[in-house]
């Protein structure tokens, strides 16, 4: 097959679609570091999970040892409705640019929720439902998450409360009239809903909220009604565990036309797109059985990878959830008001922070306006209107091709384009005016997130 000429897109058959999601962590030396307990500093117990999230996500939360975990059929079908998604050869941005590399792409953007996202949201929801839960709650920021939530859930016929960070509730009204359309209770977050929500709302009147207090809200309102949940669209071990039917589908489809990619590039946020992409390569370097390059890229106003620290942490301001060893900025972290292009999180998945730790991923940063002229340029030559995330990898795409033309080097570039930006005309406005400015962090702006970092025996930094 490889002496054909690749399609402009890949697209594999229905009965293509893997049969079992892959878990990484089987093959990885050093595991990820389990979550702790924030009062004792021990791991957290199937047990000690139960009042936060369904049983069988926990199973997959905790499992460092199955390698291959089953899809259920009732999953697949969903997954029908808009997989398995294209694998591009983005002939025309490889012209535009005039590079002997050859760039593909996997778009996760090809249903409603514009995102990668659905890919774990509709397995919570299916695991919520077959538990016999009433409802699931959540935070969203951008709006994605919450979305292919209440998508999953409207599906499903699960209640689904969203926590909405008060800033993007006001911004993006039309998202939030997406997530209203599928049934799901929207509150902007900061609320008066909640304990945390009303005492982090004393202490910072005005405040326009963040990821880490949304979760708090949504996490106290979970374990606050009888028959909910909490569910999070990122970071975990199990998001990652869904996601890697992006990479499975991609390794497919290589396979089939004798494709070996070199270079492995994706936007890191909470890690699960970039974590879902690799996955099943880097299953692979992990055997000894193949080597690929790999490169998280994230924004320079929010580098927890590139700058920030691997120790435990807490996930959320309000301080509810466990700990989790991760490249972190702090929980007290949020980026500079200026920054538009979403993968504002402070920390970053402990199975992608293990493997950067172990050298066997690299990462970069990429400031925000490079990131929309990349986006400008790939729009204009490929069709798609991509998402400001998305656009973090094309950037770095886009550089490791310019330097293939320098050196000559006919190099094969993969990337994930994780969504669409219609919902983000704010950020492109703003970058079509001219009035899109870049902010880095200093080291006393890290340094102010750091200090919340818990110390205790075995976590001094
Ligand atoms: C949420 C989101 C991301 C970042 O999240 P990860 O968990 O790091 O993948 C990237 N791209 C899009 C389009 C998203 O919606």
């Amino acid at each position: 097959m490889s002496k054909e000429k690749i399609p402009y897109k890949i697209y594999l058959s229905e009965n293509e679609l893997p049969a079992s999601w892959y878990n990484v962590r089987a093959d990885m030396k050093n595991k990820p570091a389990p979550l702790l307990n924030p009062g004792t500093h021990k791991p957290m117990t199937f047990e000690e999970l139960r009042p936060v999230f369904c049983d069988e996500l926990i199973k997959q939360e905790l499992d460092d040892t199955t390698p291959y975990i089953e899809i259920p059929a009732e999953i697949r079908e969903f997954y029908k409705m808009y997989r398995p998604a294209p694998l591009v050869r983005a002939y025309c941005l490889e012209k535009k640019l005039g590079t002997p590399a050859k760039i593909y792409y996997k778009f996760e953007g090809n249903n409603t929720s514009g995102s990668h996202k659905l890919n774990s949201a509709i397995a919570q929801a299916y695991y919520a439902k077959k538990q016999g839960l009433k409802g699931v709650t959540t935070e969203t920021g951008a709006g994605q998450w919450g979305t292919a939530l209440s998508m999953a859930c409207s599906y499903f016929g699960l209640d689904c409360q969203v926590y909405m960070v008060k800033v993007s509730y006001e911004q993006k009204p039309f998202r939030r009239e997406v997530i209203r359309t599928y049934g799901a209770k929207i509150t902007p977050s900061p609320s008066e809903t909640t304990e945390v929500g009303r005492k982090i709302l004393a202490e910072f009147p005005g405040t326009g909220g963040s990821l880490g207090c949304a979760i708090s809200e949504a996490v106290e309102a979970a374990t606050h009604q009888e028959g909910y949940r909490y569910v999070l669209g990122s970071v975990l071990n199990q998001v990652l565990l869904h996601q890697t039917v992006i990479g499975l589908e991609t390794m497919t489809a290589m396979d089939k036309y004798g494709i070996k990619p070199d270079v492995i590039i994706g936007c890191a946020g909470g890690g699960s797109n970039l974590g879902g992409l690799i996955s099943p390569f880097m299953g692979r370097k992990l055997r000894g059985e193949a080597d690929y390059q790999f490169i998280a890229v994230e924004p320079a106003s929010c580098p927890s990878l590139t700058r920030g620290k691997f120790v435990y942490d807490f996930c959320d301001t309000g301080h509810v959830c466990p700990l989790a060893k991760m490249y972190t900025l702090g929980s007290e972290f949020i980026p500079s008001p200026n920054h538009a292009g979403g993968l504002r999180y402070h920390g970053m998945s402990s199975i992608l922070s293990q493997l950067y730790d172990d050298g066997l991923m690299e990462a970069r940063t990429v400031e925000q306006t490079e990131v929309f002229r990349a986006a400008q340029e790939f729009a204009r030559v490929e069709g798609i209107l991509p998402a400001p995330e998305s656009s973090h990898a094309i950037k770095v795409a886009i550089d490791e091709a310019l330097k293939c033309k320098e050196n000559g080097e006919e190099k094969t570039i993969l990337f994930g384009l994780t969504g669409t930006g219609y919902f983000d005309m704010y950020a492109y406005k703003a970058f079509n005016d001219g009035t899109m400015s870049d902010y880095i962090p200093t080291d006393e702006d890290l340094a102010k997130g750091f200090a919340g970092i818990p110390r205790f025996p075995g976590n001094e930094f």
